[in-house]
């Protein structure tokens, strides 16, 4: 069995699946946030009763992350819905807006969008914040109201997007009758060079089998190059699994993964148990491809969709308005951290927006130094639009008063991980998907341009 039929097997309670076999299979985690929260827990009432309590009260995972630092009360309401419910089911992970159980969250644009407006359990970005909060074991199953809830495959889990529907359903019973997908292989060999970037592999993977590619297919990534990803480029890469229509995105478990899941566990009092999975010899794909790691270049997915790939050295006729580093996929504290290697001691010429997935992002650029100034402060320097405000902002366009939301038919290169129109606000704007390090280039430039001669080590 792949990577994903043994865990889809251990959570049905069979020695054995194959793909497209029907099975129920067992949550460990559901995690919705406050765009899907309210819809998910009126299908748990509707269908389960008003009086029902969800499965496992430690198995729901709520983040309130997409549409927070707006004045649109109705959003602001929806943070106010997930409160509600988490006190009537005593549910233990809530990672609340607020600090006050008994308060109601209200944005103050008067405040301004930069200055943080959260209190001491936000967590940001849902799939980001999961990860660094211990809710992304090894070997487990995770159902999320998102269709980036793939991005935990990088932690050897089966993680998958589902609608509310199906979600409400898992609250009342804690199981869900799922088809075993049928697994494409990508084997990675060698190494990226400098400036290339893990988000460089996943374009270029997207580009390569169409944004239909996988359509409802588990795409393992496995082979002698997976060491020499981090823990945030396998995230990377598993979070945009669902750009080529993938059911998941998983790697398999080494060293890395055991210290990264075993720190946010042992720091977050999460679960700390689990249990990994290796496939077995004799897996069945129905795809097999080898890539080297070497040869791929900065890549660019151009709009409309996050398949249209080109070599970013071939698009610098493109002249762009703005730049956007931020979202699950693209403002982990690394994306930062290559941006600034990029933009240290330079200006970008166009508008350019920052918004890190997480607190922990923000406080890990404040509290990094560089030759005497944070990481935070030198992008400050190069004319970044940095909030503290950490979530999903103009990744998802969002309510008109989001930070960084194209309001205009703009150009946009983004290190985010959607591109059709109008994922960014405007419906006639245009987004390129890139890495953190060709966003910050061709920031500095206002056209598209190959990262590779501003990058530093
Ligand atoms: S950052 Fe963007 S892709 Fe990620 S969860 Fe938020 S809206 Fe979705």
């Amino acid at each position: 069995m792949t990577l994903t039929e043994k865990i889809l097997a251990r959570a049905a309670g069979k020695a054995q699946v194959q793909a497209g076999e029907n099975v129920w299979v067992k949550a460990d985690i559901l995690m919705t946030h406050d765009v899907c929260g309210p819809g998910t827990i009126g299908v748990f009432k509707r269908e389960f009763g008003a009086d029902a309590k969800v499965w496992d009260r430690r198995g729901v995972v709520i983040i309130p992350d997409h549409y927070i630092f707006t004045a649109d009360s109705k959003s602001n309401r929806n943070v106010d819905i997930l409160r509600e419910f988490v006190k009537e089911q005593g549910i233990t992970y809530f990672y609340d807006v607020i600090d006050d159980p008994q308060g109601a969250w209200k944005f103050d644009p008067s405040r301004g969008v930069l200055k943080r407006q959260y209190g001491r359990r936000y967590a940001g970005v849902c799939h980001t914040a999961l990860a660094e909060k211990g809710h992304t074991r090894p070997g487990e199953v995770l159902f999320g109201t998102d269709s980036h809830t793939c991005m935990a495959g990088a932690f050897n889990q089966f993680a998958t997007g589902i609608g509310n529907t199906d979600a409400g359903f898992i609250l009342g019973t804690g199981r869900l009758l799922l088809k075993v997908p049928e697994t494409m292989r990508f084997r990675l060999e060698g190494q990226l060079e400098p400036g290339v970037m893990a988000k460089d592999i996943i374009l270029h993977l997207i580009g390569q089998i169409g944004s239909d590619g996988a359509t409802y297919r588990a795409l393992q990534f496995d082979g002698p190059g997976v060491a020499t990803l981090a823990m945030d480029d396998r995230m990377t890469i598993a979070n945009m699994a669902i750009e080529a229509g993938g059911k998941n995105g998983i790697f398999p478990f080494d060293s890395r993964t055991a210290e990264y899941v075993e720190a946010r566990t042992r720091l977050n009092g999460t679960k700390a148990a689990y249990e990994p999975v290796e496939a077995d010899t004799d897996q069945q794909f129905v795809f097999e491809t080898t890539l080297d790691l070497s040869k791929i270049e900065p890549t660019v997915a151009c709009p409309p969709d996050p398949g249209r790939r080109k070599a970013a050295k071939e698009l610098g006729h493109i002249r762009l308005d703005r730049a956007y580093i931020g979202s699950c996929t693209g403002g982990k504290a690394s994306d930062f951290v290559a941006f600034a290697r990029v933009v240290r001691g330079r200006r970008v010429s166009i508008d350019t927006f920052g918004v890190p997935a997480t607190p922990g992002v923000v406080r890990d650029l404040q509290e990094t130094y560089w030759g005497g100034r944070s990481i935070w402060d030198l992008l400050l320097d190069a004319g970044v639009q940095m909030t503290e405000n950490a979530g999903c902002a103009a990744c998802l366009g969002g309510p008109v008063d989001t930070f960084g939301r194209m309001n205009a038919p703009l150009k946009c290169i983004s290190a985010t991980n959607r591109n059709f129109p109008g994922r960014m606000g405007h419906k006639e704007s245009q987004v390129f998907l890139a890495s953190p390090a060709t966003v910050a280039a061709s920031a500095i430039e206002g056209r598209i341009v190959d990262p590779r001669e501003y990058w530093r080590s």
